[in-house]
This record gives C-alpha cells, structure tokens and sequence, in this order.
C-alpha cells in the first residue's frame, strides 16, 4: 500500500509556513513503513531537533481506480480516519532551501500514525468534519473540513492522474494551521468530531 500526502490544502496552514496558496493540489508519498497504529507511541528520530505534528483528516482507498473523475470519486471511499504527518521541519526547510526533495523529512518510520476507521456515513455532514489535537490536554490544532482548498473528490481525481490507487491506499487530506512542535514525553490525543481516535505518546 501506498501514503498519498496533500501538502498546503489549507489556505491558513499555507500562509503560516510563509508557502504560496496553491491552484493545484500538492502531493507527496510515505512508504507503508511510516504507518504508525495501534496508538503505539512514536520515537522521536535522532536525526532532526524539530519534529511538527500536522493533524489530517486520512481517507481510506475502497477500491483499484486510476483516472477518476470528480463525480465518481465517492465510490472510492467509504471510511475516514485521523493521521497525524509527522514532519521534520528543520529538515524540510534546508531540502526546501536547496530545492532538493522532502522524503527526510516526511517519510521516516513511524511518521504516520493512524487511528482506527468509521464509516463515513456515520459521520453528521461529511462536508463539514470537525477534528482536533491536544497535546497533553491543551488544543493545539483545530480544523474543519469545510476549509479545505481541494475537496476529498478532487483530490482523490488529482492523484489518480499521476498512478493508480489500490484498495488499502491511505489519503492524508492536509493540515488546518496551528502546526508545531512536540516533545519526548508528550501524549497525543486527536479527534474527530468529539471522539478520542488516537491517544499515543512519544518517547
Ligand atoms: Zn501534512
């Protein structure tokens, strides 16, 4: 299976990381050894002093599609998550600086943690998600889906341009802002809606 990252699909997160707002989806991949579940906790990577938490609302790939259209996308996901894409920002920045690629710092293990699914039409308005993080009790991070630049059906077609997506296939959706870092010995507790999805500590 493949991770499929929407990066700047939330005007405000844009702008707090100084990038332009795009007019195309922005997209990058984790391999599947990034998938972090279960609620274990996540090590902190000897390698970067400023691990971000982005908290992203993670679509399911239901079924094998490539070149899907807008009004068809729906069909390819039935169940919604909440992942956390965990960043090595200072990394990030000096690959950005360079203009070389973000893999360093996007794509090392653990750094997509994922909670469990639920049907999405359990969800009130599936147009209208509400989803939060507390790090240690405190909201750090809240978003609505509501304010993403690309909806779900566009980027799911966006994507399904470039390769094919398999059943299994995981979305993360992009990151409302409020970004930032966290610590060893921080617990994680994100939501969707009001309920506790992931709950996990990092060491
Ligand atoms: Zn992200």
């Amino acid at each position: 299976m493949k991770i499929i990252c929407i990066g700047r699909n939330y005007a405000e997160h844009a702008r707090e990381l100084n990038n332009p707002v795009p007019s195309e989806p922005v997209f990058f991949l984790k391999p599947d050894t990034s998938l972090l579940v279960n609620n274990k906790p996540f090590y902190y990577p000897p390698f970067s002093n400023e691990i971000h938490y982005e908290t992203e609302i993670v679509l399911r790939i239901c079924r094998v599609g490539r070149f899907i259209a807008p009004q068809f996308a729906h069909r390819y996901y039935k169940e919604i998550g909440i992942g956390i894409d965990f960043t090595a920002r200072d990394l990030q920045q000096k690959a950005k600086e360079k203009g070389l690629p973000w893999e360093m710092a996007k794509a090392f293990e653990g750094s997509a943690p994922v909670s469990a699914f639920v049907p999405l039409s359990e969800i009130p308005d599936p147009k209208r998600i509400s989803f939060r993080l507390e790090i240690n009790g405190k909201i750090v991070q809240q978003g609505n889906t509501a304010d993403m630049l690309f909806g779900f059906d566009d980027l799911i077609s966006y994507v399904s341009r470039f390769f094919t997506l398999k059943t299994g296939d995981l979305l993360f959706t992009g990151t409302p802002p409020g970004v930032g870092h966290v610590q060893k010995g921080d617990r994680l507790q994100a939501f969707l809606e009001d309920k506790l999805m992931l709950n996990f500590r990092i060491i």
